[in-house]
This record gives C-alpha cells, structure tokens and sequence, in this order.
C-alpha cells in the first residue's frame, strides 16, 4: 500500500501544536519528521507519496463514541445504516464510532451483541460497540461478563429515561452499576428522569398540547439534573466509574463538577446542538420543529452559553454527536402527537467543523474529540494519537475555509438536517484511516466493510 510523507503540516494532537511533517509506514504511522530535516531524502529512502500541508493541520482521526446507526425506535428504523452512516463520518474527519448494542428485554446481552457486530460489519471506519442493559434478570451479569471476556465491550450504557422500553429503575439501575464496578465497565448514562417525563408527557396531552413545542416541556433541564444527581449518587455508592451522556443543562454539568469537588471521578459529554442550537427550534413549522426533537431537548440559549464556557475549563471530556437520523416522513408520525415523533438528528459528518467554529484552543478540540474518547473506551494510542505506532488515521484539515452545512451536499443518506444553512469554519481535506486515504476533497473512497472492530 502507499506511504505517505505528509510535509509542512501543523501538527495538533491533545498535547501540541508544532510544525512538522508526518510519515506513514503502511497502517501506522512511522515517524514524525521535524523541520530542517531532507524531505526529499526521507521520501524517496522510504518509498512515499508527497502530500504537501502547507497551511493545513494534520490531526489524528477523530473518534465519535456515541453515535446510533440502524436503531429501530418508535415504530420505525433509522434512515442509515453502519455502512451510509460510517462514510458521512469519514467525511468528516471522523474514522472511529462507537456505536450501542441495545437487547430486547427477553433478550441476552451476548446474543445481541453478536447480532450487532454482524450489523457493524458494513461499516466503512473503524468501530466499536458500548453493551447496554435493558432489563435486569439474573443472568444479565453472567452476559455482560461474556461481552466482555469474549466479545471485548468495555463499557455499559444504562438509561434513566424510555422505562417503558429501555430504562431501568433505580433498584436495577443499582444493580447494573454494582456488576459494572465488579467488571471494571465504564457505565454511560442516560439521565432524564423517566417517570417525571412520562408524567408531564401524559398532563401535555390531555391538555390538548400535542406539538412538537410541547417536547421541551414534557423533559426541562430539572428532570435532566435531578437524574444527574440520582444516577451519581448511585454510582458513588456502587463505586463504578459513571459517564454522563449527551449533558445539555447548565443546572446538570454543576451537579457533575460538585461530584467531582466532593472527590467523585465522573466523566462527561456533552455535543454541538446544545451548544449552538435553542429551543426556539421548537416553535418554528412541525417539519423544523420535529427535526430538532430530541432528548434531552435543545434548551434555552443561557445554557448553551454555559456550556460553551465549560470547555477550555476541562469540565466536558468529550464532545460526542449522539447522531441518529430520521428523515421527514418518520418525523411526521408524530404529527398528532409530539411523543411519537422519533427523537434524534443527525451529526456525525460535521462534529468536527461545528466544534471548530468555536475557537477552543486547537490542543483542546483534538483532546475533545479524539484523545479523550479514544482513552475513556480503551482505544488510545492505537486511536486519537499523532505517534509513531497509532494508527495512520488522519485528517489533513483546513482551518481557515469557511463554508456552510447544507443537507444536499452531505454524504448522509438523511433528506434534511437540524444545520441547514449553518455558517461553519474548518474542513477536513483528506481523510486517512489506517494509512489509506479515504476521503479527498468531497469524494469518500472507503469501501463498505473496510472499518475495523476495534475491541477483539
Ligand atoms: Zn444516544
């Protein structure tokens, strides 16, 4: 295969930003080569294509860890699969996702796990599954000792809301947290509190309230915090080691650093929407309204201030999409009826552009979307590093090209998007994963099936 020497880039992983040129010896990267050294002499030793980055970053393949492809929910399936979703990352900038295996409720962990890897086969970059638990009955804690022994899964995604499909109650909840301490399992959690929902869900509808307006309101920032801190102390009790998915309330990342001024290890996401998106989506005509339900929902625009101010202090590990796509027609069987609407948007393609249009400190955005995921689940040096011996994932980035997001010109098989019309600063150029470029300019190469399972 090709190696490349990649020359007069800015090189930017979690620890620095330098000058420099980076070398790929099949699907790892050899050696970072520093200014003053013969280019030509290094490339032709070796065999390599010059690519020349002047003006350009190069930074190691980001890793999205919570991401929904080929979810059935609320009566339908999402509009990608592993292989159209993983080429929308791909472009990018994204060459890793972390993608769920979520049983049925009579269902073992191990046979739906195995199943979903099955699924994951077609995915063009490379992956890696969270298990979850939606049920607890006494063999679960036998199950998820074999996904792990067997299959790899690290890490247990366990939901506070959906109790009438997904979520547990607090007993269970307990319970899985006390076998994910035992199995030394991250626990990703999902924290709105699923009884108060339903009940403001149940009082909107019989008020005649049964627009997607009212989605907002069925799920305010409260009932998100007041999980936060329910979930936590919980995790504090069973002493596992908790991470907090999808955070969009000023009121929830305050209960996170309290935990962790108490001395409580807690790791957070947060993701683009609740940064730079608001409610005021949901007043806007169904169609655009409906495109913005998800949970938790947007909120006001204070939050996303807080938020976004939360991040050069360190308070957010990482900056993940929570991508999952419906397209306008399954968004419409909630037309009469907001809690129908399939929650979720997607994401994926421009997590990068989106964080990068918020200025943080180039050092702090690779850390957030790279470095920190690919440490947290168990992936890093291979994944989220700029040295010799990870792997050759890299996105060759251009951070001064202005641009903005429209649907058409996705690579994502969804027919609308929540950024239509987005003005974003920054593009990936070339994307390599494991040392062959799979995207450049707007064309993406990879082949359906050539990502990798990252934990066997
Ligand atoms: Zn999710």
């Amino acid at each position: 295969m090709t190696s490349y020497l990649i020359i007069n880039a800015t090189l930017v992983d979690a620890q620095v930003e330098r000058r420099g040129s980076l070398r790929t010896d099949g699907e790892r990267i050899a050696e970072i080569v520093l200014p003053g050294a013969d280019l030509a002499t290094v490339a032709e030793r070796h065999g390599c294509t010059i690519v020349d980055a002047a003006g350009r970053w190069l930074i190691p393949g980001a890793v999205d860890p919570h991401v929904h492809f080929a979810l059935p929910a609320g009566g339908t399936v999402t509009v990608d699969d592993f292989a159209s979703g993983s080429r929308s990352a791909l472009a990018g900038g994204t060459t890793t996702i972390i993608d769920f295996v979520t049983p049925g409720r009579d269902q073992s962990v191990v046979e739906a796990a195995e199943l979903r890897l099955a699924e994951a086969a077609r995915s063009c970059c490379d992956f890696a599954l969270h298990a979850s638990a939606t049920a607890w009955r006494p063999s679960t804690a036998v199950e998820l000792r074999e996904c792990r022994d067997r299959l790899g899964l690290r890490s247990l995604k366990l939901y506070l809301a959906y109790l009438e499909s997904i979520g547990l109650f607090d007993d269970d909840i307990a319970r899985a947290m006390q076998t994910a301490a035992d199995l030394d399992l991250t626990v990703l959690l999902h924290c709105e509190d699923g009884v108060e929902v339903t009940h403001r869900q149940q009082q909107l509808l019989a008020a005649g309230d049964t627009g997607p307006s009212a989605h907002p309101r069925s799920r305010p920032p409260e009932v998100e915090t007041a999980a936060v801190v329910r979930a936590l102390d919980l995790a504090a009790r069973t002493g596992c080691r908790p991470y907090v998915v999808h955070v969009s309330a000023a009121s929830s990342l305050a209960a996170i650093t309290a935990a962790r001024a108490r001395g409580q290890t807690v790791l957070s996401e947060t993701c683009p929407q609740y940064l730079m998106l608001d409610a005021a989506r949901y007043e806007a005509s169904f169609a655009d309204a409906a495109a913005a339900v998800m949970s938790p929902p947007l909120r006001t625009p204070a939050h996303g201030t807080a938020l976004r101010e939360a991040l050069p202090r360190g308070d957010f590990d990482v900056l993940a999409t929570d991508h999952c796509a419906f397209a306008r027609a399954q968004k419409d069987l909630g037309r009469l009826d907001f809690t129908r609407i399939p929650g979720g948007a997607a994401g994926v393609e421009h997590r990068l552009a989106l964080s990068h249009t918020l200025g943080l400190a180039p050092t702090d955005w690779v850390r957030l979307v790279a470095q920190r995921p690919a440490e947290i689940f168990g992936l890093y040096p291979r994944k989220g590093s700029l040295e010799p011996g990870a792997d050759a994932d890299l996105v060759l980035w251009d951070p001064a090209a202005e641009w903005t997001i429209t649907s058409a010109a996705d690579h994502h098989p969804g027919d609308h998007s929540i950024w239509e019309g987005f003005p974003v600063k920054g593009r990936a150029e070339k994307v390599w994963l494991r040392g062959t470029m799979v995207v450049d300019g707007a064309e993406v190469t990879a082949r359906d099936g050539e990502g990798r399972f990252l934990l066997d």
